[in-house]
């Protein structure tokens, strides 16, 4: 159902109040969302405590990938080689530039926020900003500002887990994103895409990565095969990962940290970084005043509209706990815009977000995993290959692409495409849109290959890897 013609009518110009909508939070979804609300004629106002451009632009997805870029240079000089490169014996590596550049692009980039807001007529207060009531809100110096709508689009933070002995020696990515110098040895709790990311990156750059995480394989959620390949292609890589372990306490030793797990195990570092799970940023900012549900996973608790239990109080990106992802966000406060100012009322697609994990070798991902195709489907077909890319035949290097698809046995629709391998984020991208068009298997195989290339396995597999069917609860073929 659309949302009421009392928030769906802009309230531009006749509102009487200081502004007509009051965004928290200037990250991807706060400033889509004011952006797209000034450009229906809306008066709108958005406080940032931080840094305009939150987690994404400050302290995420942008300067995560510019490190990425740089721990990819290592393999590049080693491989260089085989193509008959003479490369110095052991190329240096500075940190501290890396980071100051990736610094000013970072300023750049604010600025560029902070630039197309003034555009829109945003108003752009650096405070923080709490609700009072459902149309008041109270800046840091005391003042209050009226709002017909308040939108809040505070993010997450990163989680640190329960409270061990030493916990304070841990950093998060924040402050990884931030260190003086590289560390030679790091350890890296968490199996998600965080610590992931992590372990790859500063392995890149020449320091040795333990990876810690509780359960049985990294990624929970993603596809055994392509855990399980990534796994091995990080230990190649000589990434230490340590399965079924946790971090019990930390102990810091001169210069040294000394991380003790829970086997009893202990390892020296230079760092200890936690990448345990972000948290939604709902304490503090006043929810609780007006009775704002949240869920209970976190999260405040919005409809398909992102409209909170508060009518005219709305909540977008990571703050809701939905998908946490920059697109999703920016996605969930453009739509959130048309529908209370454009007069589109303006639901999300949340199913079969394409992701990928900027890992080495990197994922690309969209759909359903094995297992969950296997619960879901009455037949399933499964193609799968592995290949050595041809740049490692020359270069010699030991690593393999990995490419499953996944084909709903009944419909013949590739229900899901699981990818590792050089730019396998770049590759879903693409495959995402032939999956939400609902390309089928046919559609597939009818495409013409681009040779020689990696993406041309997906449309050249016709060998079934296994073949399920419900009716026989069996795997037919192998
Ligand atoms: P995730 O939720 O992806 O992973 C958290 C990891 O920490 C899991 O492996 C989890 O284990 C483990 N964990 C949770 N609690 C504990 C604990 N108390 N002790 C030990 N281990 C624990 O979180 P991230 O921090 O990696 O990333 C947050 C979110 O940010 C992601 O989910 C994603 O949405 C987004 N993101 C996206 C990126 C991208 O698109 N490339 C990059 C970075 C972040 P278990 O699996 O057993 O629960």
């Amino acid at each position: 159902m659309a949302p009421s013609s009392a928030s769906t009518s802009a309230p531009a110009s006749k509102s009487s109040y200081d502004v007509d909508l009051f965004v928290i939070g200037a990250g991807s979804g706060g400033v889509r969302a004011a952006r797209i609300a000034a450009s229906y004629g809306a008066r709108v106002m958005i406080a940032e405590e931080f840094r305009v451009g939150g987690t994404c632009v400050i302290r995420g997805c942008v300067p995560k990938k510019l490190l990425v870029y740089a721990s990819r240079f290592s393999h590049e000089f080693e491989d260089a080689a085989g193509f008959g490169w003479t490369v110095p014996q052991e190329p240096t590596f500075s940190w501290p530039t890396l980071i100051a550049n990736k610094d000013r692009e970072i300023d750049r980039l604010e600025a560029a926020y902070v630039a197309t807001l003034e555009r829109w007529k945003v108003k752009i207060v650096r405070s923080r900003a709490v609700i009072e009531d459902a149309h008041t809100i109270r800046l840091a110096n005391g003042d209050k500002v009226t709002a017909g709508t308040i939108l809040i689009a505070t993010g997450g933070w990163p989680h640190m887990g329960p409270n061990i002995p030493g916990l304070e020696h841990a950093i998060s990515s924040n402050e990884a994103l931030h260190l003086p110098e590289l560390p030679k040895r790091i350890v890296v709790q968490g199996g998600g895409y965080i610590a992931v990311e992590f372990a790859c990156i500063f392995a890149g750059m020449g320091s040795e990565v333990t990876l810690v995480y509780r359960g049985e394989n990294i990624l929970r959620g993603f596809d055994d095969d392509i855990r399980e390949h990534l796994r091995n292609e990080m230990q190649t890589r000589g990434i230490n990962v340590l399965c079924g372990h946790t971090v019990d306490a930390i102990d810091r030793a001169g210069d040294e940290y000394v991380t003790h797990l829970s086997d009893g195990r202990k390892i020296a570092s230079d760092k200890v970084m936690f990448a345990i799970g972000r948290r939604p940023n709902c304490m503090g900012i006043g929810i609780e005043n007006l009775g704002i549900r949240c869920h209970e996973h976190g999260g405040i608790e919005v409809d398909e509209y992102s409209r909170t239990s508060v009518p005219n109080v709305y909540a977008v990106g990571d703050v809701t706990n939905r998908v946490n992802l920059t697109p999703v966000a920016i996605r969930e406060g453009h739509a959130f815009a048309d529908t209370v100012y454009g007069g589109k009322p303006t639901r999300v697609d949340h199913a079969d977000v394409p992701t990928a994990v900027f890992s080495e070798p990197e994922l690309g991902v969209i759909g359903l995993t094995e297992t969950q195709a296997r619960a879901q489907l009455d037949k399933l077909d499964v193609y799968k290959t592995t290949f050595r890319p041809m740049k490692a035949t020359l270069s010699g290097r030991a690593t393999r692409v990995f490419m499953k698809l996944l084909v709903d046995g009944t419909t013949n629709r590739v229900v899901g495409c699981h990818i590792a391998g050089p730019d396998a984020g770049e590759l879903i991208q693409l495959i995402g849109i032939a999956v939400k068009m609902g390309a089928t298997k046919a559609d597939f195989d009818a495409t013409m290959a681009v040779h020689p290339t990696m993406a041309e396995e997906l449309v050249t597999m016709r060998e079934k890897a296994a073949s399920y069917s419900r009716q026989s609860g069996d795997q037919a073929a192998e």
